[in-house]
């Protein structure tokens, strides 16, 4: 199928930056052989798996979507990785992704843009596009992204798929090259929420190597998914966001996501609105901590550790100068734009007035959402305020970019888990649309019920 369909930088899906044909097929046959021998087999044993390109795969190439990493085979598997191939899921190979995972189209990926599924002229989100547009083409069944402002979740709301990014803490961060430390999740993207949480329990669970991650194991979340599938919501509390939906969502997204509100009534629950003041204050945070952030993570790539290196034939060469060149040519316009900024905002002198104001918008924010829950179970909004859009539409507008996270960024901020799914297709352009649902820290189980029962 992916022979088939993903074409390349100039035609296809180009879902895919790697396909990793050997040793998918190796993993296959093993797990072939295991099933002859009589050996018991885990529930994904088999299963084929797509894995962002941000996430390091021994033996495989990783380039996070960046000239920088162009080459660069890593000598160790994420964690993540490694529970994949303990459960016997063939890794398909590495998908696209808008480079270090800044952006909300693939567009800023350095290899080329992936194509949305549903029309190859229009974006399949960002940044793990394309995670997203492999399992809506067919080309894999699972696919792993990363969320650090909506990664998983938007895509799979413009490409009409599943996405959830989990609790932070709950899927190790072991082995993902960090955009925001403070922020990244790693997660499933799927065609159903059970698909979705078998993979999500396959990778989550406490990782020691992560000094961030939560205790103790996966959420029960394929037993929540089993559980929503019935269709009763009697006695859950749904609390509509009034901040996530309104003025700057297209009517279309907010039609059918007014629907989906009534399903989850016809379910049993109930339905009500709560307020969180402090989210149109998020996203202005959010491009603060997260450039201060990036800023830092990205000084290791300096010509001396990883992949590219530019200039160091020349006889006149300083280590200096072979790091400038090195990052002018390896990193493109937006990492360039993130780097200025998040050094800017961290400077002395302007380091309260930006990055501490940001910190404290963000308990603002984690304050708004402790409120929320005490009133409802799960909250719901839009996933993302349009449909996929083209090519182009916003790539000049930096500002147009990002208002496209409105809605998702607060859940990375307070470290809750959120979830997209499919509410079908907007009148105006027939493309899919997508609900959120968020859960407090941990209930990410919650999710899955839920979601399950809107399937
Ligand atoms: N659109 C967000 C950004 O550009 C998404 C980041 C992410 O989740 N990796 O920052």
């Amino acid at each position: 199928r992916i022979d088939a369909v993903d074409g390349d930088a100039t035609s296809g899906v180009h879902a895919f930056l790697h396909v990793a044909h050997e040793d998918a097929l190796a993993a296959a046959r093993a797990v072939d052989e295991a099933r002859a021998a009589g050996r018991e087999l885990a529930t994904l044993a088999g299963v084929p798996v797509a894995v962002k390109d941000v996430v390091a795969t021994r033996g495989m190439p990783t380039t996070v979507g960046s000239r920088i990493l162009q080459g660069w085979v890593p000598p160790y598997d994420a964690t993540l990785v490694a529970r994949l191939r303990e459960a016997g899921t063939p890794l398909l190979g590495k998908t696209n992704m808008d480079e270090f995972a800044m952006g909300s189209s693939t567009e800023h990926s350095a290899y080329g843009p992936t194509r949305n599924p549903w029309d190859p002229e229009r974006i399949p989100g960002g940044s793990g596009g394309g995670s997203a547009a492999a399992v809506a083409a067919f080309q894999a069944p699972l696919a792993v992204g990363t969320d650090t402002g909506g990664s998983i979740r938007q895509p799979a709301a413009v490409t009409g798929s599943v996405g959830v990014k989990p609790t932070y803490g709950g899927v190790s961060r072991y082995g993902l090259v960090a955009l925001a430390s403070s922020l990244d999740q790693a997660g499933p993207c799927a065609r159903s929420v059970l698909d979705a949480a078998l993979l999500h329990e396959v990778m989550g669970g406490h990782d020691p190597r992560d000094s961030t991650s939560l205790p103790g194991g996966p959420p029960p979340v394929v037993a929540a998914a089993r559980q929503g599938a019935s269709g009763d919501l009697a006695g859950v509390r749904v609390g509509l966001v009034r901040e996530l939906d309104g003025e700057g969502y297209q009517p279309g997204v907010r039609a059918r996501f007014a629907e989906a509100v009534d399903h989850l009534r016809a379910a049993g629950a109930e339905v009500v609105e709560v307020s969180a003041p402090h989210f149109r204050y998020a996203l202005v945070a959010y491009y603060l901590i997260l450039p201060s952030e990036a800023s830092s993570n990205l000084a290791k790539f300096d010509a001396m550790r990883f992949g590219l290196r530019v200039g160091d034939a020349d006889p006149a060469a300083t280590a200096e100068k072979v790091m400038a060149a090195t990052r002018e040519a390896g990193f493109g316009d937006e990492v360039k734009r993130r780097i200025i900024l998040g050094t800017y905002a961290l400077s002395a002198g302007y380091y309260d007035a930006y990055y501490g104001s940001a910190q404290k918008v963000r308990t603002l924010v984690q304050r708004d959402f402790d409120a929320c829950f005490a009133q409802a179970d799960v909250l719901v909004s839009p996933t993302a305020p349009t449909t996929a859009f083209r090519f182009g539409d916003k790539l000049d507008d930096p500002m147009a970019m990002y208002l496209n996270d409105v809605a998702t960024i607060p859940a990375n901020l307070a470290g809750v888990p959120g979830m997209s799914l499919p509410t079908g297709l907007a009148d105006e352009d027939g493309l899919p649309a997508g609900i959120q649902l968020l859960a407090p820290v941990a209930e990410d189980a919650r999710l899955y019920r839920v979601g399950a029962a809107l399937e």
